[in-house]
């Protein structure tokens, strides 16, 4: 049994409400946290720390669990840097230019897929990201879906099938029979490489009954329910989210009153929020020039939030959730507190997580130490690159 010991810590955040000051952060001042194989195995005062094999010392910097990114695209080939610059020259958004990646990933090797994945995987982790969900939705064909399925579990355990992310060009006309080759054999060939099944229910992509159809089959494949809900504008994604019991429902740029309510409804008993999880990903409002979603009336209503990066080529071409931390609290409403919370224990509600996105005894040993004496320089010092050191599975990298 090999054992780490984080020494001097100025600020910890926890994410265990009531184990300090600092509210849901859990924020702790001047201790000392001790790994053994993996996981934490200890927390408390610098002065108590205990002896390990190793030790680092963070400096009196702040350290807080490793980002859960819960939503994140890294399967794919080429990228739309060109379709960028157009639509930076006013050019609109409409989700049309993911057949344009398809076209690409189809195309590809499993090597260069898989060189990919990999680079965009490592990129995180240098960001901080210790978690990390990751999609299919690239392929759209049943050997083209398992493949990036594949791939994507050997990068994560977090991985989703997202047959339904556009109604490929070979079945523009008969989209009734793309979703049953979904709901059927491609599903069939999926399931044991997911853990989850995802939609881009939205108009031009899949309307409420075809999304109904793919989520109900993936749950009774075993598959947890997540969906891409009113990301362009409003819709019924959000509420067939809540009605079939999702984990999360992500975008959620354009809700209306009935969609915030129906989230809320979906309240836990002991007052911690919400079952249902509202992701936001900011990056694609940034990547595409759009309103981004108002997080404050989410949280207000009680509504659990978390933030991803929505890592694609397409509309969000970014890994890093220190950018969307910054965004959240500059754009959308959110307090520097709330953006790192949501952006660590809010993925991990998003994943059903209780090992990660918080740091107490007997959760994994992801964390991150920063060059900063805080968690609000994250937001307070955007774009600077504050993750000094990562711990991953007890791993220093
Ligand atoms: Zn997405």
């Amino acid at each position: 049994m090999s054992s780490l010991l984080v020494d001097d810590i100025g600020e910890l955040v926890t994410n265990v409400a009531g184990s300090g000051a600092g509210g849901p952060l859990g924020l702790r001042r001047d201790v000392a946290l001790l790994v053994e194989d993996g996981r934490v195995a200890w927390i408390g005062p610098t002065r108590d720390a205990p002896a390990a094999d190793r030790r680092i010392d963070a400096g009196r910097a702040a350290v807080l669990p490793g980002f859960v990114d819960s939503h994140a695209h890294l399967v794919f080939a080429g990228d739309r840097a060109t379709e960028f610059a157009a639509r930076m020259a006013g050019r609109p958004y409409t989700g049309g230019g993911i057949r344009t990646t398809v076209a690409a990933t189809r195309a590809a090797t499993d090597d260069d897929l898989r060189a990919t994945a990999h680079r965009l995987r490592g990129e995180a982790l240098r960001q901080g990201t210790t978690t990390i969900e990751v999609k299919s939705g690239y392929g759209l064909t049943v050997a083209d879906e398992v493949r990036s399925l594949r791939i994507a579990g050997e990068v994560t355990r977090e991985t989703t099938f997202l047959g339904a992310h556009v109604v490929p060009a070979e079945y523009a006309d008969r989209p009734d029979d793309y979703v049953g080759l979904v709901c059927g054999p491609m599903l069939h060939a999926a399931a044991p490489y997911a853990r989850w099944v995802d939609v881009f229910c939205e108009r031009g992509a899949f309307d409420a009954d075809h999304a109904r159809a793919i989520l109900t089959c993936g749950q009774a494949a075993g598959l947890g329910v997540r969906v891409h809900a009113n990301q362009l504008g409003p819709g019924p994604g959000v509420r067939l989210g809540v009605e079939l019991g999702a984990a999360s429902v992500d975008h959620c740029t354009h809700l209306d009153d009935a969609d915030v309510d129906a989230l809320a409804g979906t309240a836990r008993p002991d007052g911690t929020g919400t079952t249902t999880v509202a992701t936001l990903l900011p990056g694609a409002e940034f990547s595409t020039r759009s309103p981004y979603p108002d997080a404050r009336r989410l949280l207000d209503a009680g509504v659990t939030v978390a933030l991803a990066t929505d890592c694609n080529p397409g509309s969000s071409y970014t890994s890093s959730v220190p950018f969307c931390v910054a965004l959240a609290v500059r754009e959308m409403g959110m307090t520097p507190a709330e953006a790192v919370w949501a952006a660590t224990a809010g993925g991990a509600r998003a994943l059903r997580r209780d090992d990660v996105g918080v740091l107490r005894p007997g959760a994994r040993a992801d964390l991150v130490i920063l060059d900063a004496p805080s968690h609000l320089h994250l937001a307070y010092r955007p774009g600077v690159p504050l993750i000094r050191r990562v711990l991953h599975d007890g791993v220093l990298l």
